[in-house]
C-alpha cells in the first residue's frame, strides 16, 4: 500500500506538521487501503466525501499556521459513538437508519483537535461480545490468520473493527469503548495498543450506552505513543456527563519513554487460571522479565475476590442493559414494526430489531432485577464488586501497577465459540476486574505464539494514573521490539 498508511499516528503528524504531504494526500491513501480492505468488513459505514472535506479543512488550518494537536489524521470511529449527520447504529438492526442531530463529545473533541473521520466501525451489537460475531453486519474478520492457514479469525470484540482497522493499516488510530474488556482485548488479539482510562476520564455523553456503571471510552492505535496522543484528545471534564470526573488532562505523550525504575510492579497469582495455555504464562514471564530489565521490582500480590468477578460482570451488566435498552421501543428513533395494539408495537420491534445476545441479555438482566431475585442476584453482585475493588485498593499501597496477561487465547476462529455463551464469557476473564472497579488498564503486544498470532500483556493502574501505564507500556513496548505485521491476503 502508500507509503502514507502504514505509518504511525505521530509520524504522520509530524509530517503534516512539516508538510511533506498534506491531509488530503494522506486521507485519500486511506481511503484507499479502505476501498481494498472490504473483504474485513471493519466498516460499517465508508464516509469518504467527508473525509476529504475534513482534510482540506485541515489543509486550510495547517497553511494558516492553525493547526490543531492532530490537525489532518485520518481516524475511524466505533458505531457506538453518535456523529451528528452520519448514520450510527451500534452494531444493532433497532436503530435501523438513525441519524444523530448531535456529536458525541469525545468525537467532538477529535474534531475540534483536528482528525479526519474516514467512517463508522463494525462493532459487536451494543457492544455486547467478545468476537465481532453478535453485529448486525456480519463479523469483522482478523487480518492476521495463522501460519499456513487461510482460516478466517476473530479480531475478538466488541471492538472488533477499530483493532482490525488499526492492525490493516486502515486509519492511523480509532476510538473504542470497553465495559468488559472490548478495547483490551481486540487490541490483544490484533497485536495494537488499547487503552480502557479510568471510569469517568472520556465523557460517556453521546455514547450509545451498554453498561452505564462499566462503560468508558478510549483508543486503539499502533504504538503507546499514538494512544497517549489519542487520550490527550479524547479525555477532559464533561458538564454533560454526570459520571464525568472534573479533573485536568495530563500531557500523556510526555509520559512515554520516561524510565521505569524504581517503580513496583504486582504480579496477581490468581490470574494464574487452570488451562491456561502454556504460551501465555511464557508471555507473563517475559513481560515481567522485561520490567525487571528495565528497573521495576516484582512483587506478588493478591486479589482474593478475582473469581467471583466473572460471574458478578454477568450479572450487573446485563442488570444495566436490560434497563439502557428499555427506551428502543419503535416510538421515537429507528426500528418500528406495527402492530395491532401499542404492546405488540414494542414486541414486534423488539423482536425483529435486537439480535440472540442482546435479547440474552435483557432477559437475565430483567431477571436478576425482578423483585424475588434482585436481593439474591444484584444486590450480591454490588457487594463483590465492592470486594474486588477493596482488592485492588489494598495492592495499590503496595504497588504501583499490575502486570497480568490480557486474554485467555490468541486469535480464535470465527464461530468457534458461538455455540456456548459461557465459553464466549471466558474471553473476559483478565479484564472485567478492571471495570468493576473503575481503574484504568491498557493492553500491549508482547510477542506472538508458535502460530504466528499476536499476544497481548495487560498493564493495571491506579484510578487516574494512566501517565505510569503509558510510562511502564513504553517500556514493554521498547523490550519487546514488536514489530510484526499481519501479512496481507485481502
Ligand atoms: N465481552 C464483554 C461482554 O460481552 C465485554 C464487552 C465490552 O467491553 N463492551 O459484555
Amino acid at each position: 500500500m502508500s507509503e502514507l498508511t502504514g505509518i504511525t499516528l505521530k509520524a504522520a503528524l509530524d509530517g503534516l506538521a512539516a508538510r511533506r504531504f498534506s491531509a488530503e494526500e494522506i486521507t485519500r491513501a486511506h481511503i484507499q487501503a479502505i476501498e481494498a480492505a472490504r473483504p474485513l468488513n471493519a466498516f460499517v459505514l465508508e464516509t469518504p466525501d467527508r473525509a476529504l472535506e475534513m482534510a482540506r479543512a485541515s489543509d486550510a488550518r495547517i497553511a494558516a499556521g492553525d493547526a490543531g494537536p492532530l490537525e489532518g489524521a485520518p481516524i475511524g470511529i466505533k458505531d457506538l459513538f453518535c456523529t451528528q449527520g452520519v448514520r450510527s447504529t451500534a452494531g444493532s438492526r433497532i436503530l435501523g437508519n438513525f441519524i444523530p442531530p448531535y456529536e458525541s463529545t469525545v468525537t467532538s473533541q477529535l474534531w475540534r483537535d483536528g482528525a479526519v473521520m474516514l467512517g463508522k466501525l463494525n462493532m459487536d451489537e451494543f457492544a455486547m461480545g467478545s468476537s465481532n460475531e453478535t453485529s448486525a453486519f456480519g463479523p469483522v474478520v482478523n487480518p492476521w490468520r495463522s501460519e499456513g492457514s487461510n482460516r478466517d479469525l476473530t479480531p475478538g470484540g466488541s471492538s472488533g473493527g477499530s483493532a482490525a482497522a488499526v492492525a490493516a493499516d486502515l486509519v492511523l488510530g480509532a476510538t473504542a469503548t470497553d465495559t468488559g474488556g472490548s478495547i483490551r482485548q481486540p487490541a490483544s488479539l490484533t497485536g495494537t495498543v488499547g487503552m480502557k482510562p479510568t471510569y469517568g476520564r472520556c465523557s460517556r455523553w453521546g455514547v450509545v450506552a451498554f453498561a452505564s456503571s462499566l462503560d468508558q471510552a478510549g483508543p486503539i492505535a499502533r504504538t503507546v505513543e499514538d494512544v497517549a496522543i489519542l487520550m490527550r484528545s479524547m479525555s477532559g471534564h464533561d458538564p454533560k456527563d454526570s459520571t464525568s470526573l472534573p479533573v485536568e488532562v495530563p500531557d500523556f505523550p510526555s509520559f512515554v519513554g520516561r524510565s521505569p525504575k524504581g517503580l513496583r510492579i504486582g504480579v496477581p497469582k490468581e490470574y494464574r487460571v487452570d488451562d491456561m495455555p502454556a504460551e501465555i504464562d511464557a508471555l507473563w514471564a517475559r513481560g515481567v522479565a522485561w520490567l525487571k530489565d528495565a528497573g521495576c521490582e516484582i512483587v506478588d500480590v493478591s486479589l482474593p475476590h478475582t473469581r467471583y468477578a466473572l460471574p458478578a460482570y454477568y450479572i450487573i451488566a446485563p442488570a444495566e442493559a436490560s434497563s439502557n435498552l428499555a427506551r428502543y421501543d419503535g416510538m421515537r428513533y429507528g426500528l418500528r414494526v406495527d402492530g395491532a395494539s401499542l404492546n405488540e408495537v414494542y414486541e414486534e420491534t423488539r423482536a425483529a430489531g435486537f439480535g440472540e445476545e442482546v435479547k440474552r441479555r435483557i432477559l437475565i438482566g430483567a431477571y436478576v432485577l425482578s423483585a424475588g431475585y434482585y436481593d439474591a442476584y444484584y444486590l450480591k453482585a454490588q457487594k463483590v464488586r465492592r470486594r474486588i475493588a477493596d482488592d485492588f485498593e489494598t495492592a495499590f499501597q503496595h504497588v504501583d501497577a499490575l502486570l497480568t496477561p490480557t486474554a485467555p487465547s490468541a486469535a480464535f476462529g470465527l464461530g468457534d465459540n458461538t455455540a456456548d455463551p459461557v465459553a464466549m464469557y471466558l474471553n473476559d476473564i483478565f479484564t472485567v476486574t478492571v471495570n468493576l472497579a473503575g481503574l484504568p488498564a491498557i493492553s500491549v503486544p508482547g510477542g506472538l505464539d508458535a502460530k504466528g498470532l499476536p499476544l497481548g500483556l495487560q498493564l493495571i493502574g491506579r484510578p487516574l494514573d494512566e501517565g505510569t501505564l503509558f510510562t511502564l507500556a513504553g517500556a514493554m513496548e521498547k523490550a519487546s521490539a514488536f514489530a510484526s505485521k499481519p501479512a496481507r491476503w485481502w
